[in-house]
């Protein structure tokens, strides 16, 4: 070891570095790895986190100086420190990123600010938490739920059928944890529409509000919440996938719910699986983490069956109240109007939900009126000019039921969000009136339903027309009865729970299967799975339609006939036969550029220097489906590995060596789930 100066040490800082910079503690001061200080880098004043000894061989003139201990704030523990290191090599990127999520404003600490403080509780309060009255079969399932707490690292899946009380379950796990003083509990939840009946159960039971984590909340909330969270003093924190990344003094149990959700993976950035580094945060920290689903993922699902986790069913419904019954809607046969979505059966159905006073909910995950404009005239579609995706046309808010025209639509990519007016002409042949918004979108549905339900009091639920404030007004008057229909993405597939909902009708069961990639199945299956489970949770029976051209498909066929286990087998069987994961693993290369032939070469030099090992298995490089994406052009590359290969290790070894122009990005992805 070169390091002969004991007051060097290298500080982390919070951007996209590999590893820290080495500084020298100021005269007089002692550090220790974790504390949270202040440097100087280039010009500016940084935070960052002193990470050990420093290694560099730099002289002792050269080397600057820490600015100052921030001691008002915890450092950083050494089990946090091992999961930032453990986090980036695990992920490939680099160190500074991943503490970038754990300290996430850059004036967090900063002393004196101006600006409201925002209250955040801190206190609980024994007297307003309130006993959860459990049926026995809750009781069992939640007394060998909570075994595990205080005995160090283990994972739990709570596996129990839609409406079974999972949440009131994993309530009794932070009750007995927060009757231990100073424990911390963090609960993700994959989506923030999720968030508002959540939080109001979760106030009924225990009296007090959870400190909540997302993208929605101020600055000022943001660093109230980062402190408390910190200083040990928030028991319960709510938050989406960047809620793992916080310094919690005393973090004492994790729960995912959802754990099967495709929106746990962050794409962006860093790209990592919150639910995977869930379990790993759980075991640098000796703390139990429990998974929740309905429809666990085939990992989960795979690792319970072996063992590895815990399994804890709930295999009914609270209060007798029973499984919808699913039935799918053959197109090939069924009564369709022209240019109607919704069949003659779906729509009785509909019709006699709202008669009955029922309520109901049309799902089809497309926003927008339709996917795609075509030129009846020449057979023009209008495409992005800067993404491989069709435009797709959006009816402006308030716009009366009538053909798209210049006056009431545009379009828009929902790739890269470039928006167009509607076209008046084909700019290929110039012919008027010749364009035909092709398919259905959900604001297209919306005016079907305005025509054959007239009086129905309807709305639509999508993500990209909708903010915070508006997604929680449409489920609470979903809640309090003010709507008898809602229409929606799969946002409306998720967690809520709609006392009176009769009707669940899916207007195309086919679309997630359509391209069929390796998780295309399993993820259709939980996305229809999870819908149907909002059917008839309370007293009335629930009933689900499912339009489909692919009556036989085995992801229909499982779906209507409920056998949930049965098609986990045959999946589980498939990805076996095809030596996939969970029986290997992948990883994925995305290079990427504005000059295509630049991008080419690069992807194909990468694959000529990949490793060859009959325990390794390279695909590509091939244009990636979405070949450009914001005008940059795209190929993949797909890893796979038997088991036993030190993935994270092979790619940085052999990724890293390379010189790639500067104009081409190469991104690493550890267990993709979306091979776009
Ligand atoms: P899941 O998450 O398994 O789909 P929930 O936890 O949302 O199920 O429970 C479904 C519904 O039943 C919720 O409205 C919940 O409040 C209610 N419920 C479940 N268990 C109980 C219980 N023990 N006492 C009262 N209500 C319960
Ligand atoms: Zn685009």
């Amino acid at each position: 070891m070169i390091n002969a100066n004991p007051r060097q040490i290298e500080v982390l800082l919070p951007t996209v570095v590999e590893h820290g910079f080495d500084y020298l503690m100021p005269e007089g001061v002692t550090l220790h790895a974790g504390d949270i200080v202040t440097v100087p880098f280039g010009r500016k004043e940084t935070l960052g986190v002193v990470w050990g000894a420093g290694k560099a061989n730099i002289p002792e003139g050269k080397m600057k100086c820490v600015l100052q201990h921030l001691d008002q704030f915890p450092p950083l523990s050494e089990s946090m420190r091992q999961f930032i290191d453990w986090t980036a090599w695990y992920n490939c990127a680099p160190k500074g990123a991943i503490l970038k999520m754990v300290l996430p404003m850059d004036d967090i600490m900063k002393e004196g600010r101006k600006g409201t403080a925002a209250f955040i509780e801190t206190n609980i309060n024994a007297a307003n938490i309130r006993l959860a009255h459990l049926s026995d079969i809750q009781t069992q399932a939640a007394e060998k739920l909570t075994q595990c707490l205080g005995q160090g690292f283990s994972v739990q899946l709570l596996d129990g059928v839609t409406g079974s009380g999972k949440t009131e379950v994993y309530f009794e796990a932070i009750a007995k944890t927060l009757a231990t003083p100073h424990s911390q509990c963090l609960i993700m939840l994959p989506e923030i529409a999720l968030s508002i009946q959540w939080l109001e159960r979760f106030e009924k039971r225990f009296g007090f509000k959870p400190v909540v984590w997302n993208s929605e909340i101020t600055p000022a909330r943001k660093r109230e919440s980062w402190k408390a969270i910190s200083k040990g003093d928030a028991p319960v924190v709510v938050g989406a996938r960047s809620g793992l990344f916080l310094p919690y003094k005393h973090l004492s149990l994790i729960i995912a719910d959802e754990e099967h959700d495709g929106s746990y993976k962050q794409e962006e950035g860093v790209i990592y699986h919150a639910r995977d580094m869930a379990v790993a945060r759980a075991r640098f920290e000796k703390i139990p983490v429990i998974l929740a689903s309905a429809t666990p993922s085939l990992e989960s699902y795979h690792n319970a069956q072996a063992g590895k986790y815990k399994e804890i069913t709930l295999s009914a419904r609270h209060n007798d109240a029973v499984m919808p019954t699913v039935e799918m809607l053959d197109m090939r046969s069924v009564e369709l109007e022209r240019g109607a979505f919704i069949s003659r059966p779906l729509r009785d159905q509909l019709a006699k939900a709202l008669a009955d006073g029922h309520q109901s909910m049309l799902f089809l995950n497309r926003r927008g009126y339709a996917p795609l404009l075509l030129c009846r005239a020449c057979g023009h579609r209008f495409q992005c000019p800067d993404c491989s995706a069709w435009m797709v046309v959006h009816k402006k808010k308030g716009s009366p039921n009538q053909q798209p025209t210049a006056q009431n639509s545009y379009l828009q990519c929902h790739h890269c969000s470039y928006r167009i007016p509607f076209p008046k002409t084909c700019p290929t042949c110039q012919a008027e009136d010749k364009l035909a918004a092709c398919g259905p979108g959900v604001e297209r549905l919306l005016e079907e339903v305005h025509e054959f339900l007239p009086s129905a009091r309807v709305a639509v639920m999508a993500s990209d027309s909708m903010g915070y404030t508006e997604i929680n007004e449409t489920i609470r008057a979903m809640t309090d009865k003010r709507l008898d229909l809602l229409i929606g993405t799969q946002m409306i597939a998720k967690g809520h729970h709609f006392s009176d909902l009769a009707i669940v009708g899916v207007v195309d069961a086919d679309l997630g299967l359509a391209g069929g990639d390796l998780r295309a199945a399993e993820r259709t299956y939980q996305m229809l799975h999870q819908l149907s489970g909002r059917a008839g949770r309370e007293q009335i029976q629930g009933r689900v339609y499912m339009q489909s051209f692919l009556p036989e498909h085995p992801v229909i066929k499982a779906l209507v006939s409920g056998d949930r286990n049965a098609f986990l087998a045959a999946e589980l069987k498939a990805r076996k036969n095809a030596n996939m994961p969970p029986f290997t693993r992948l990883a994925a290369l995305i290079v990427e550029g504005e000059k295509e032939e630049l991008v080419m070469k690069t992807a194909k030099i990468l694959a000529s220097t990949f490793p060859t090992s009959p325990q390794l298995h390279l695909y590509g490089p091939a244009p990636a489906p979405l070949f450009l994406l914001r005008g940059k052009f795209r190929f993949r590359l797909l890893i796979k590995a038997e088991r036993q290969i030190n993935l994270p290790k092979l790619m940085k070894e052999w990724v890293d060596v390379q010189e790639a122009p500067s104009s081409v990005r190469i991104k690493t992805d550890i267990d993709p789930q979306n091979f776009l």
